[in-house]
């Protein structure tokens, strides 16, 4: 929609659950491990997965970070990186929320194992249940939106995600956005606070 370059660090691990256990690394490996229980995956091996796609930090429609950094140390790496290409961030959005809102919206949500549209039991229930509207897929539940995934990915949060907010209010590049209404009232905020920082 924006036409910027979409990267996601949980969509790459997600991706490479399809590999056979023989193509994947031992790094990955245990990479995928961590993210079955709601860790976060070790610095080193996701400074290296986005240090390999660095080509998306100069791409001409711009780009988007997704999940990416999640902790001072990535935070400190991608400073690196851009600083290296001569590229800086526009505004980092912190979108924020009450923890039992959050909670509900994991462990409601559901995934088209196909076509990968997200829909919420009740938020956003599809048609059928189970059943993707757009394409007949099957609709599961992410492996860390299981309530003990919840709990860690929650406490991973506090611990070492949330210290990125004094960080790049610091810079004076942090965006908090009000993430309550539907992803089309949180999309429409996004974009109106993205504008006025122009
Ligand atoms: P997400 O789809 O962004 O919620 O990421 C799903 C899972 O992938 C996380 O719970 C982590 O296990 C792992 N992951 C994705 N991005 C990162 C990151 N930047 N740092 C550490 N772990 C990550």
């Amino acid at each position: 929609m924006l036409g910027a370059c979409h990267l996601s660090t949980g969509d790459i691990f997600r991706a490479a659950k399809s590999l056979k256990p023989c193509d994947c690394g031992p790094a990955v490996a245990e990479a995928l491990e961590a993210m079955r229980r709601g860790e976060l995956v070790v610095d080193n091996t996701i400074i290296a997965m986005v240090r390999e796609r660095t080509r998306c930090l100069r791409c001409g429609g711009g780009f988007l970070l997704d999940g990416f950094p999640r902790t001072v140390g990535q935070a400190e790496a991608l400073d690196a990186m851009l600083g290296e290409s001569g590229i800086r961030l526009d505004g980092v959005l912190s979108y924020e929320m009450n923890i039992q809102e959050i909670v509900n919206r994991l462990s409601g949500r559901r995934t088209c194992a196909a076509c990968k549209a997200v829909y919420h039991v009740t938020g956003r229930p599809p048609r059928k249940s189970g059943i993707c509207d757009a394409c007949r897929g099957e609709l599961i539940q992410r492996e860390d939106d299981r309530p003990e995934s919840i709990r860690v990915r929650m406490q991973a949060y506090e611990e070492n995600t949330r210290p990125l907010a004094t960080y790049y209010a610091a810079q004076g590049s942090l965006i908090p956005v009000p993430a309550t209404g539907t992803p089309e009232d949180i999309l429409d905020r996004t974009l109106h606070l993205l504008v006025d920082r122009q």
